[in-house]
């Protein structure tokens, strides 16, 4: 193994490599806009204050962040090559998704774990809906974030199911799906949830006070979206028709 040459087997990377040289260039915290904006000035209490007028700067820039998945990166590869891996340990047997290199059980001694791959089958563990979200994935809204156990590991991973946030519950099977551009990352797989389940008596699905909520809660939601990007209620829900 010692010999053995490392070669990149795809590459990935160069074009955002060059990108990324450009920009690392042109930013360099020089001023690259600027505007005036008129708001209060100097001391004492705000209503009291004189308008002055203020210059802000623009000054791109930023990082390009390059990091290793390390002994994990047969995972992420898993992804992109639609194959779900998990570890397993080889006393306890303990099953890992996402993957640990080294049992937690602590009668294990942190015993190595071994790559088995794992069915496209999962449950709902748990779930969030998401109403707002950081800037990458505002136009994803509404969605369902659930940590998933995927069937024969012991562990949850986290991922979006595809489905209207009014009909996910906890315990709900799942199929595991991947989507067409994969780029070696979680969001690479999402969950679409099994046809023809029965909603357990618990689910909050059988509260009607939790839906009136959530149906308050959506439109919101619906209302931003339509007037920031100008997307319709009837286009978000064809998302979930199957
Ligand atoms: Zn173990």
């Amino acid at each position: 193994m010692a010999d053995e040459k490392i070669k990149i087997v795809k590459d990935e990377s160069t074009s955002i490599y060059k990108e990324w040289e450009t920009w690392a260039r042109k930013g360099n915290f020089r001023v690259e806009g600027y505007q005036f904006i008129k708001g209060p000035c100097g001391p004492g209490k705000i209503e009291d204050a004189k308008m002055g007028e203020f210059m802000l700067v623009n000054r791109p820039h930023g990082a390009l962040y390059t990091h290793s998945y390390g002994l994990v990166s047969k995972f992420f590869k898993g992804l992109i090559e639609k194959t779900l891996y998990g570890t397993r340990c080889p006393v306890c047997g303990t099953t890992y998704c996402p993957p640990r290199m080294h049992c937690w059980n602590p009668t294990c001694k942190v015993a190595e774990t071994e790559w088995v791959e794992l069915p496209l089958k999962g449950e709902v563990h748990t779930f969030s809906v998401m109403l707002f979200s950081a800037d990458a994935f505002l136009e994803m809204l509404p969605f369902v974030l659930a940590y998933v156990q995927i069937e024969g590991s012991d562990t949850t991973v986290p991922m979006q199911v595809i489905t209207a946030p009014t009909e996910v519950f906890v315990g709900q099977k799942v199929e595991i799906k991947f989507r067409d551009k994969r780029m070696g990352e979680l969001m690479d797989m999402y969950a679409v949830p099994i046809k023809g389940q029965k909603v357990p008596e618990d689910s909050c699905l059988n509260n009607p006070e939790y839906l009136k909520d959530m149906e308050r809660d959506l439109q919101g939601t619906y209302a931003y979206l339509e007037k920031r990007f100008g997307m319709k209620k009837e286009d978000i829900e064809k998302r979930w028709k199957r």
